[in-house]
């Protein structure tokens, strides 16, 4: 059976942490989805749209991974898409204490998803979306941070 692994999440932007996430996943998943999830009463910084053709310009050529966004349950988008496993970073506590609760709701919402966790390479430990935003806010240059050109 194929191993297909969702990677959810804002991705507000998608970072070079996101990246070395989807890359160390490839040598455990067959496929990987990443999805960007939104919700209609929460605003975006970077437009979804141009988030999505941003991540799949970091990805062209490799066609294990694809690009979706969704805006309902992740157990339940995971259902559709015959992904058995969600891929999850986690940089610290912080991420532990959220991601726990959350992949122990996913998995009572659906009984057969996996949420493997991977941790951060050193070299992004600190590189976070918000971060990201607060200096693009105030004209940084974010490109070292970033798999693609914005
Ligand atoms: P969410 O809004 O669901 O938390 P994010 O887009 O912030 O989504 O992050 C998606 C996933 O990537 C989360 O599991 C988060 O902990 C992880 N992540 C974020 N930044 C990094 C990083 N620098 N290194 C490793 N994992 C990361």
């Amino acid at each position: 059976m194929e191993r297909i692994a969702l990677f959810p999440g804002s991705f507000d932007p998608f970072t070079k942490g996101h990246e070395d996430i989807v890359l160390r996943g490839l040598k455990l998943f067959d496929k990987i989805i990443i999805s960007l999830g939104h919700n209609s009463n929460k605003s975006r910084y970077f437009p979804l749209e141009k988030m999505v053709a941003n991540i799949e310009e970091a990805f062209a050529g490799v066609d294990k991974v694809s690009v979706i966004t969704y805006s309902e349950l992740t157990a339940e988008l995971a259902k559709k898409h015959h992904a058995n496993y969600l891929l999850r970073g986690l940089r610290n506590t912080t991420d532990f204490e959220y991601e726990n609760s959350i992949s122990q709701v996913n998995r009572h919402l659906n009984d057969q998803l996996e949420t493997v966790f991977l941790i951060t390479s050193p070299e992004y430990a600190s590189v976070s979306s918000s971060i990201i935003r607060e200096v693009h806010k105030y004209g940084g240059d974010v490109s070292d941070f970033i798999p693609y050109k914005l």
